[in-house]
């Protein structure tokens, strides 16, 4: 099997690949080929897309977690003393000897919520298409090595897990992928054209430069393929949920930054969350049309109904990154300038492919 070398370049949008910027990767992607990696209103649907080469409508993934009556998380509310930090890990680890191959963590989820939620993939990740064959693949919390993982149990800086990468090389491994992150977290903070954020392209340039020409000069024949699963938004406003939302028992929901996900107990609940988002301007419910035309799965796992915001509004609590200050953002419904970029060796015959095209392109016969 040809030699692959992929990497995900989490949050750095098509439109900052310049000479300038990211020279590198400019130039590579120039004598190579480049497209738009075409965003979705995903959250893990967008990576379980990329790994299964099946569109969201197809592999039924969105927010990580699905509703269920019996969840995954029914422990955690007793050690809530210890903090998110380390019921983070402790979570993982509880998965990981639990022979879980996808870890997850319970982010700023509320304890009262856990107990209903379920790990979207448990296994199966791991048994998409992408990592068919022998493969190595560095993506926090573990890596996982021809389908045996091991447990990463301190953060590693993005330049760690590409020379991890890098220093396991070898003839009995074809696939090779790793998850950069840094320059995610900063976009959030500062913006993603911020003098901290185009530092940190600089140093992405570095080691990615680094870790392709390694891969090259060891595999001269080996595809390269560089992508991207999406670019930021400025958040021009914040609404505060906790003030307009009353908790209820006759309903769940799950706050995403960019959506809500409700879950109805009673038909009080569902006629108290109707009549509330009437009145809510910064956002729209995803109707039948809407949910197909942004590929946001049909069942109700996700949500008896959907509330997706508009680009430039931030809802918090935020269950995935807590209530903290960002102010940019990313996962909007589709807009074109929240699109990623695809950096390939084999031949890119579009200007634009969804997540799911490249996998079933790169594992292809051509070239
Ligand atoms: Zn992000």
């Amino acid at each position: 099997m040809v030699k692959k070398l992929v990497v995900c370049v989490d949050g750095v949008g098509f439109d900052l690949l310049n000479q300038e910027n990211i020279p590198f990767l400019y130039n590579f992607a120039k004598n190579n080929f480049l497209a738009r990696s075409k965003t979705m209103f995903s959250f893990f649907g967008l990576e379980y897309s990329f790994f299964s080469g099946k569109s969201p409508l197809e592999h039924n993934n969105w927010l990580e977690f699905k509703y269920s009556k019996r969840g995954d998380f029914y422990w955690q509310k007793y050690f809530s003393f210890f903090g998110r930090g380390i019921l983070n890990y402790m979570t993982a680890l509880f998965q990981y000897v639990s022979g879980q191959k996808m870890l997850s963590k319970i982010y700023y989820i509320p304890f009262s919520l856990l107990p209903y939620l379920k790990v979207a993939q448990k296994n199966s990740v791991y048994d998409t298409l992408f990592f068919q064959g022998s493969y190595l693949s560095h993506k926090w919390p573990v890596v996982v090595k021809n389908g045996k993982s091991s447990l990463i149990f301190r953060k590693q800086s993005d330049r760690e897990r590409c020379e991890y990468l890098k220093n396991h090389f070898s003839n009995n491994i074809d696939t090779y992928y790793v998850h950069i992150v840094e320059f995610d977290k900063i976009a959030h903070k500062y913006g993603h054209k911020s003098l901290q954020a185009t530092n940190i392209l600089k140093y992405y340039d570095q080691i990615l430069s680094d870790l392709v020409k390694n891969f090259l000069s060891k595999f001269p024949k080996g595809d390269v393929l560089l992508w991207s699963d999406h670019s930021f938004v400025k958040i021009e406003n914040k609404v505060d949920l906790t003030k307009i939302f009353k908790c209820c028992k006759d309903y769940d929901c799950f706050i995403a930054g960019t959506s809500i996900s409700f879950w109805f107990k009673t038909q009080q609940g569902k006629a108290y969350v109707l009549e509330k988002l009437k009145g809510f301007d910064f956002g729209y419910i995803l109707d039948e049309r809407l949910r197909k035309k942004e590929l946001v799965p049909f069942s109700n796992v996700h949500g008896d109904l959907i509330f997706a915001i508009k680009k430039g509004n931030y809802l918090f609590p935020n269950y995935y990154q807590g209530d903290k200050s960002f102010n940019y953002m990313h996962g909007y419904p589709y807009s074109k300038e929240q699109d990623g970029f695809v950096i390939s060796s084999k031949t890119l015959k579009k200007k634009e492919y969804y997540l799911f095209e490249l996998t079933p392109l790169l594992f292809g016969g051509e070239d």
